[in-house]
């Protein structure tokens, strides 16, 4: 089979279309915009707690991140957690891990209570150290979790790393086994069916173009004009990630989208695959442009990695194509003559401090920031924020922290300072 320029995932499931010429309802409770974990996650929780709901999707389920990514469901936050401690202080940053364990059973009690085949399964993490302080910073985090989060993570040395990852260049690893794995086009297929089931309505095919307050009746809310027509209601919910465009300016103005990619090789044998990862770990490594990489359920390698940092072109996506089979072979020298058989990219959201943020904005609700940590992450934030929405209190230490923009203000949401923060982090690598 020749290389294709499509994403594996989608290959594996039949992700229900909806109807393109439904009329759009005339007023909602809720609007939702953005059909991905975020999206779908609050239409869900909002429609069980009886609000009329619908979910407004620019192309079609899915379409975003949530059907292009690794689908690792990863415990912690990519800030290191003496870092958080620094900025947040010990508090806050508890309870900011404590979320972050709370996102994994999210999503694995959403797969089990909607019955969702999605090979989900606590395969557990590892992060694997390219140089010989990151491993050494290693025993600081385990420390420093296991005291201030009574939450236990496990240091693999060089000499044991064999039992890990069938790779011989890394220095040592770290194992959380609370992590785990799952095929993200079948869990965001499976989402948009239970937010459906549910009650929510699922509009594809229609962007919201423009956000404008307008009362009605006596009522505050938003009138949202779609390339379909407008549609009124209470509250708007906005999960749009690294797609998030001209509807929200100043949510934009807050988001870098990067792009990350991601290649697959052939079924492999048994064996190789063993070898490769005899624990089935959802792997990434300790650079800040780093690779992660898993096996699929059918023991296909796929590795991904920020290879170019622009968005996803056709150009993009061939040249990383080219850079990450590289940088396989570098971790895996015995998948050189190995068939790459699926390339794709997708678009990462990143704030200027790397930190999810949830909230309101100007009056909308959001919640966006998952700097590639977001299949657990979007999950719990679309259920908490429904929550918010509907008039709870619910626990969500990401609501209220600062939320910064450019430096200077030096961004109107076109990010041409992209090339010089790539160069910026392979710099970084390769001093620190
Ligand atoms: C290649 C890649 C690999 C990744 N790997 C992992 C991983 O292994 N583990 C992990 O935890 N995270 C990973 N991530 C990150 C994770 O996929 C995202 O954080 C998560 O999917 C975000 O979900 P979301 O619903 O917020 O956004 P998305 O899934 O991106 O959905 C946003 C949706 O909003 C829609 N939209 C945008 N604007 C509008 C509008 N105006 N009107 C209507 N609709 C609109 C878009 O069409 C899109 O469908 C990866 C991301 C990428 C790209």
């Amino acid at each position: 089979m020749a290389v294709q320029e499509k994403n594996f995932w989608l290959t594996t499931v039949d992700i229900l279309r909806t109807d393109l010429a439904r009329p759009l309802p005339e007023t909602l409770d809720v609007a939702v915009i953005g059909a991905g974990f975020t999206g779908l996650s609050a239409a869900r929780t909002l429609a069980h707690g009886g609000a009329n709901v619908a979910v407004l999707e620019a192309e079609t389920i899915g379409w975003g991140a949530s059907s292009r990514n690794g689908g690792m469901v990863l415990t912690g936050l990519k800030l290191g957690v003496n870092k958080l401690i620094s900025l947040y202080g010990r508090e806050r940053t508890q309870r900011m891990y404590a979320a972050s364990l709370a996102t994994i059973d999210c999503v694995e009690q959403i797969v089990n209570e909607e019955r969702i085949d999605c090979d989900f399964s606590r395969c557990g993490h590892l992060e694997v150290a390219c140089k010989q302080k990151h491993f050494d910073d290693y025993a600081r985090q385990v420390e420093t979790i296991a005291r201030q989060f009574n939450h236990e993570l496990r240091i693999v040395p060089r000499q044991e790393l064999q039992s890990e990852i069938g790779s011989s260049i890394y220095y040592g690893g770290m194992v959380d086994e609370v992590s785990a794995g799952l095929n993200p086009a079948r869990y965001v297929a499976g989402l948009a069916l239970a937010a459906m089931k549910a009650g929510a309505t699922i509009l594809e095919g229609t962007p919201a173009l423009k956000i404008e307050r307008e009362a009605r009746r006596g009522n505050q809310g938003w009138r949202i004009i779609t390339s379909r027509g407008e549609v009124w209601a209470r509250d708007v919910f906005v999960g749009t990630s690294g797609y998030t465009g001209a509807a929200t300016p100043a949510l934009r103005k807050k988001i870098i989208p990067i792009g990350s990619y991601i290649i697959t090789t052939e079924v492999l044998p048994d064996t190789v695959a063993h070898e490769l990862s005899p624990r089935n770990r959802m792997i990434y490594d300790s650079k800040n442009y780093l690779y992660y990489y898993r096996l699929t359920p059918d023991d296909r390698m796929l590795f991904g990695g920020r290879a170019a940092f622009f968005p996803e072109t056709e150009n993009s996506i061939r040249q990383s194509a080219e850079i990450l089979r590289s940088g396989m072979i570098d971790v895996y020298p015995q998948l050189r003559d190995v068939k790459v058989e699926f390339i794709w990219g997708g678009t990462l959201d990143f704030a200027f401090d790397i930190m999810p943020h949830a909230g309101q904005m100007d009056g909308i609700y959001y919640a966006v920031g998952y700097a590639g940590h977001g299949v657990a992450m979007a999950t719990w934030q679309g259920q908490q924020m429904a929550k918010m929405i509907a008039g709870e209190k619910p626990e969500n230490p990401f609501v209220g922290i600062p939320f910064p923009g450019a430096p200077l203000g030096l961004y109107n949401g076109k990010p041409w300072f992209l090339p010089f923060a790539g160069a910026w982090y392979k710099f970084l690598d390769w001093v620190s």
